[in-house]
């Protein structure tokens, strides 16, 4: 369950739709999507954060988190409130294209 989500910018980046949040398997796997970014390619992608290694789709490095050092256990007990944190938060955020803190996340809608 989650949001579906997209990263843009107004320097015309625009993130394909990540689907944020746990998946139905969690509580087996505790896999949870969450939108993490390459500073050397300029892109915004959605990856399983409960792995300790997540790469960049075009070169292979890690990619960062937005969301880096979030608590576990903040999101199991209420997983509902944790993902709704990109859109209400704060506004701006970090884009990987132009470096500055003007990049938003938009709502696409909600999966289960
Ligand atoms: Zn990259
Ligand atoms: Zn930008």
């Amino acid at each position: 369950m989650g949001n579906i989500i997209r990263a843009v910018c107004t320097c015309g980046l625009e993130s394909d739709e990540i689907y944020q949040g746990i998946g139905m398997r969690f509580y087996e796997t505790g896999s949870r999507t969450e939108p993490a970014y390459c500073d050397s390619c300029g892109i915004v992608v959605g990856r399983d954060m409960s792995k300790s290694y997540s790469k960049c789709p075009i070169c292979r490095r890690k990619v960062r988190f937005y969301k880096e050092g979030v608590e576990e256990s903040y999101v199991e007990k209420i997983p509902g409130l944790a993902t709704d944190g990109y859109l209400n938060e704060k506004e701006q955020w970090h884009c990987p294209r132009c470096k500055r803190d003007t990049l938003r996340f938009e709502s696409m809608g909600l999966w289960d």
